[in-house]
């Protein structure tokens, strides 16, 4: 399958990872919009929040737990952080494999549509 992140699952891109597991991935985006910018990412490759079926929602559920512990391992639990997922093209979802941006380090600005 011709997928960027199921390419950095198996290595054949590299990636500065933050955390792996069974199930999961997290590493530093390429192009940080904050000072801490990861991304975290199932193994398997689900497309987009669109395509998360109920089997899939443990490893969703999952995600929430490894970005609370990444947001304690990079010091920026206590300042806060968002997690955020972009889907499809309005979401300006540009890679297609499900992701959730996690940001700190800095006061984010306000979101706007
Ligand atoms: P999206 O716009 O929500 O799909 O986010 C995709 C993210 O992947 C962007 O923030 C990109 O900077 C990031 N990205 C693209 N290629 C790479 C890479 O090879 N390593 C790490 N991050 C990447």
């Amino acid at each position: 399958m011709d997928c960027l992140f199921c390419k950095i699952v198996e290595g054949s891109i590299p990636s500065k990872k933050v955390f792996e597991n069974e199930n999961i991935v997290a590493f530093h985006d390429i192009q940080p919009a904050a000072p801490i910018h990861v991304l975290i990412i199932p193994k398997e490759h689900i497309a987009s929040m669109n395509d998360v079926t109920p089997k899939n929602l443990p490893i969703i559920a999952e995600i929430h737990q490894v970005a609370q512990k990444i947001a304690v391992d990079l010091g920026i639990a206590e300042s806060g952080y968002r997690l955020i997922n972009n889907c499809g093209r309005d979401g300006e979802q540009t890679v297609h494999h499900i992701h959730y941006h996690l940001l700190g380090g800095a006061k984010l600005g306000a979101l706007t549509g």
